[in-house]
């Protein structure tokens, strides 16, 4: 595979990272900037660790020769932000790299921890839907699987404390297995959350966000900022569940929420609403008066091109069955890019007619529109 050393250069760089950014170079970075000095034909290589870090932070698409560029790389981007991994290499490596690497025996041990922490999660979301499609405690395994995914989206720092007093009932999930999707924070290290994208890190004296492209403003005044005093047994959610479940669950429980409202004051027209039903099939299933059921699936991408070949339709068995489906968009990608859905529609033509586009506002008037409209249905 053509580009198997830019997949090698991005775990280096990971590892690399993760180790301060101190010489030796692990083994893998080493083997993949080696190889890197002999594929270069648009640049020098450079003859310093500075002028080398210099040269990863500027777009790849001004230095990384194309052809042996992956297509699902933005090469708007470079590899390295003020010394950490960019948003975009964090993104292609958590989700791509993973998504399809069996990682051999020879990957380097940072590699290896990154995907075992990825799979941390992967083997309980496995582990419940299966004891849920044996049909055996469906209920309760479904209840389980909400409580331990809203924990995830809405507490991004814990204690030892919360975790026994949350997960000490439940009878598929244990408190060490939750415990383990978290880290230890050091004593008296500066602990940071923001509301709108969780844990932050200082970086040349900022606070900044793991994905900077959705929320890029932590000034220590902003409300939506908060700095945590360290206490024992204070925990932070890892980085690959942060990205992978915290970050996407946020405008995921945003509209929840706002449906919910709805739901509590049109509740004869909205029956209900369910949150990952079967197990994470989709994020919402609305349940309608007349009978009629809608699936909804929250994609938060900043490219419509790297979002519109993860559109699929929606499962829709047995009770999780629809009548109609919708992916909705945050409208902030909207505002940051105005034919974002023209772009995702044309790319996703193959979506079958009853799966919809659409922002999150205009979802909101969808949902209105059909109560309004059983209201009428109703009264005449
Ligand atoms: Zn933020």
């Amino acid at each position: 595979m053509e580009s198997k050393n830019f997949d090698n250069l991005i775990f280096g760089l990971a590892e690399f990272i993760c180790r301060d950014a101190k010489y030796p170079y692990p083994k893998m970075l080493s083997h993949a900037l080696n190889k890197l000095a002999l594929d270069l034909t648009k640049v020098l290589y450079p003859r310093t660790l500075t002028g080398l870090l210099a040269l990863l932070e500027k777009p790849v698409k001004t230095w990384y020769p194309p052809s042996l560029l992956p297509k699902e790389f933005d090469s708007d981007f470079g590899l390295l932000y003020e010394g950490s991994l960019s948003e975009e290499a964090s993104r292609y490596l958590y989700e791509e790299l993973l998504e399809r690497t069996k990682l051999s025996n020879s990957a380097s041990a940072v590699a290896q921890q990154i995907a075992i922490e990825n799979l941390q999660f992967q083997k309980i979301l496995e582990r419940l839907q299966e004891i849920y499609n044996n049909d055996n405690d469906p209920e309760q395994v479904q209840q389980e699987y909400v409580w331990l995914r809203r924990f995830l989206i809405e507490n991004p720092y814990t204690t030892t404390v919360q975790l026994r007093k949350v997960f000490s009932q439940t009878r598929h999930l244990s408190i060490q297995e939750v415990g383990e999707l978290y880290e230890e924070c050091e004593e008296n290290e500066p602990c940071w959350n923001c509301d709108r994208c969780g844990p932050l890190f200082e970086k040349y004296g900022q606070l900044r966000g793991i994905k900077p492209s959705a929320c890029n403003d932590h000034r220590q005044d902003l409300p939506y900022v908060q700095k945590l005093t360290w206490k024992q047994g204070l925990r932070r959610l890892k980085f690959g569940i942060h990205w992978r479940i915290c970050l996407p669950g946020i405008p995921e429980m945003r509209l929840f929420k706002v449906l919910e409202d709805l739901q509590s004051n049109y509740s004869e027209q909205l029956c209900a609403i369910h949150l990952y039903p079967g197990i994470d099939r989709y994020d919402l299933q609305l349940c309608f008066c007349n009978g009629s059921n809608w699936a909804v699936d929250v994609k938060d991408y900043r490219d419509p091109y790297n979002l519109a070949p993860k559109l699929t339709s929606l499962f829709g068995e047995g009770d999780l069955h629809y009548d109609e489906s919708f992916y909705v968009i945050p409208n902030q990608r909207l505002q940051q890019r105005e034919d974002y859905l023209e772009i995702l529609r044309e790319q996703a033509k193959k979506l079958p007619s009853i799966t919809h586009l659409l922002s999150e506002t205009a979802f909101g008037k969808r949902v209105m529109t059909k109560i309004e409209c059983l209201q009428v249905g109703k009264s005449s």
